[in-house]
């Protein structure tokens, strides 16, 4: 890659033994794993051999896995699914003020058709108050979502202590774990999760294919409906390639996450080191040690950070000022102003997201460039 790639929470390359090992099921074992015939089972016993795979890495069992087109499905089928499947117990949500969108829109969706939405604050740090959460619990309360590690500024929550305060009122818990999966354990049972999201492209698997934890016994209505598949739970014709890959990407990170992650906070703390000594007036975003050992996250003082992004594209450098989603839009994001900053440091952001292939002289470069860049755009505009 000539490209210097530092967005890998947008999105990560396909590792060539991801790519390797779905390359049989696109032709010599194609079959449709609904069909009883060879070529079905086939395709069958790879998808339930990727199931088991994952229900491992999740310390889960096999059929509480459902394999969807990725993470915003699988929000939109918690969100969705427990609201209708709790009708008669409730209408009131509480999630967390830094939810993904795809956890935001639906909840937003069921507050415009009458429910009830507490939003719990973070403090300056991007961590949930755990006192508010607590306080907000009401009877009729149906659904508590709080993310794992926020996508934007890389602050983990105390998902456990959350974990432990819905499991004592008996409500299902929520948890988006999509920038976790892969780069740190994540055990569905200590962290006290009912459901938990996740979506392969952001652990160096393919794109478009994700899973729903769901907790056996969790109150759940169908999402997608049509066919049978993933025991009813999901209609559409699995994708098997897809899912294979999935697991195989699960694999390779539950042999290499403990070292990447090691190396990755390493060059991430040499960032948040290094770009305050080289440039004035900037604001690193996020928790200091309770955050995702890939990410980086900045605010600088009278820059556009649109203008930055296109400044380092032109050096060859990918960046991006939150999630993939909101780049481009003019908009301070959601997530900075809940953590307190103002709109000028709230639209002069960067993120900075480290990978497999990251290297010590693609932070050089860095380090090199971003100066010189935030000199020019405070200068000129
Ligand atoms: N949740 C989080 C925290 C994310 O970062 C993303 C993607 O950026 C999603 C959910 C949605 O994932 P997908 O676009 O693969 O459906």
């Amino acid at each position: 890659m000539d490209q210097i790639y530092f967005d890998y929470g947008a999105t990560t390359p396909c590792d060539p033994l991801v790519v390797k090992a779905m390359e049989p099921y696109f032709f010599e074992r194609f079959g449709n794993a609904s069909s009883p015939h060879e070529s079905g089972r086939t395709a069958r016993k790879a998808l339930e051999d990727s199931r088991e795979i994952l229900a491992r890495f999740l310390g889960s069992q096999r059929d509480e896995i459902i394999f969807t087109s990725g993470a915003t499905e699988s929000n939109n089928q918690a969100v969705f699914g427990a609201a209708r499947a709790q009708r008669k117990k409730g209408n009131h949500i509480i999630i967390s003020k830094i939810e993904h969108h795809s956890v935001f829109e639906p909840v937003e969706f069921l507050k415009s058709h009458g429910y009830e939405v507490s939003e719990i604050d973070v403090d300056e740090n991007g961590v949930v108050d755990l006192k508010a959460l607590k306080a907000a619990v009401k009877p009729q309360t149906i659904l508590i979502a709080v993310i794992h590690a926020n996508n934007e500024i890389g602050s983990l929550q105390p998902i456990s202590q959350i974990g432990a305060i819905t499991q004592a009122k008996h409500i299902p818990f929520l948890v988006d774990a999509v920038q976790t999966v892969g780069h740190i354990p994540v055990d569905v049972d200590e962290l006290n999760a009912d459901f938990l999201s996740l979506a392969a492209h952001k652990f160096y698997g393919p794109k478009g294919v994700g899973a729903l934890y769901a907790r056996r016994g969790t109150p759940l209505a169908r999402h997608l409906l049509g066919g049978d598949q993933e025991r009813g739970w999901r209609a559409s014709t699995q994708n098997v390639a897809g899912v294979v890959g999935l697991a195989k990407a699960i694999e390779l990170c539950e042999q290499n996450m403990a070292k990447e992650a090691k190396q990755q906070a390493q060059l991430r703390d040499r960032l948040l080191a290094e770009v305050p000594q080289r440039i004035q007036g900037v604001k690193i975003n996020g928790h200091r040690q309770e955050r995702l050992s890939n990410n980086a996250h900045f605010s600088f003082a009278g820059v556009k950070g649109e203008a930055l992004l296109m400044a380092l594209d032109r050096k060859g450098i990918a960046a991006s000022m939150g999630s993939a989603c909101t780049s481009g839009a003019i908009k301070p994001s959601r997530i900075l102003k809940a953590i307190g900053l103002s709109n000028d440091l709230a639209l002069g952001s960067l993120r900075i997201t480290l990978g497999r292939w990251t290297t010590t002289e693609h932070i050089d470069r860095l380090l090199e460039e971003l100066p010189l860049i935030i000199e020019r755009l405070r200068t000129h505009g």
